[in-house]
């Protein structure tokens, strides 16, 4: 289930190379999240994370990945993950979800949120929040000592069965590349996975959908949307685990005020 490739862990030093690409790609997003209204075309929202990354000396890692023609994936309402931005225009009630990842000097982050259009619904508007709590229950669940699979477990317990969790698409190790060993899986299965290891760098992402978590692809070979129509949400941090605990690379605080809220305590190496 986790593989038995080689997860490449990195030195202090290069968690703090990876810290830079992380807040760019921090800033991409909130750049985006302030542009999100209605009658704004993914397309737009995808030139504004494209200035930002741009502008701090950084490269859109998602721009031609695989050829992907974009620096952000923008996924709304049954759209999981992987939405091309085109000329889609948010309309009022959607739930709309942005990925984006950014390299800097050759070091990877990667990081998503998703987000309701005000007149927002409270189903949507709790399937996001549930969807983030429980990105960050797997983020508090990176403790040296610990199994990698104690991120997924954590993930299943935080839903409570109250969504279908996404299992074709899974979180990853990141750092010298977007996507690396190990798999961090969004629920829990039998083998506990490798130990976990200071110096480990994963990308911790649950797509939750309110109703059957089951997906496919659209005819553009990116867009994952679930089977029902269902609509889903995204939540994503770069997290490096140091020997103190997780410090989250993507999040301007690193993590601290979201992981105190769950008793863990961040442990950024610098600040
Ligand atoms: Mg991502
Ligand atoms: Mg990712």
């Amino acid at each position: 289930m986790f593989g038995r490739e080689r997860i490449e862990y990195k030195t202090p030093e290069q968690v703090l190379l990876m810290r830079r690409a992380g807040l760019v790609v921090a800033r991409a997003l909130e750049a985006v999240r302030a542009e999100i209204r209605p009658g704004v075309t993914t397309a737009e929202l995808d030139a504004v994370a494209e200035d930002v990354i741009r502008s701090a000396g950084a490269t859109p890692s998602f721009l031609g990945y695989h050829g992907f023609p974009a620096s952000i994936c923008a996924s709304v309402n049954e759209e999981v993950v992987h939405g091309i931005p085109g000329g889609r225009t948010v309309q009022p009630g959607d739930v709309v979800s942005i990925d984006c990842g950014a390299i800097v000097d050759g070091w990877h982050g990667d990081a998503a949120f998703s987000t309701v259009v005000a007149p927002a619904g409270a189903a949507d508007t709790t399937l996001s929040a549930v969807t983030e709590q429980a990105m960050w229950a797997g983020v508090a669940a990176l403790q040296v000592g610990g199994r990698l699979g104690d991120v997924g477990a954590a993930v299943e317990d935080a839903v409570e069965g109250r969504y279908g969790i996404v299992e074709g698409y899974v979180g990853h190790g990141i750092g010298t590349a977007m996507h690396q060993p190990p798999e961090v899986l969004n629920y829990r299965v039998r083998e506990r996975g490798p130990r976990l290891r200071p110096g480990l760098c994963v990308a911790v992402e649950p797509m939750l959908v309110d109703g059957d978590p089951d997906t496919t692809v659209l005819a553009d070979d990116w867009t994952v949307v679930t089977t029902s129509g269902a609509r889903a949400a995204h939540w994503e941090h770069t997290v490096a685990l140091g020997e103190r605990g997780p410090w989250v690379l993507t999040a301007p605080d690193g993590g601290v005020e979201a992981l105190a809220a769950l008793g863990v305590r961040a442990a950024p190496l610098a600040d």
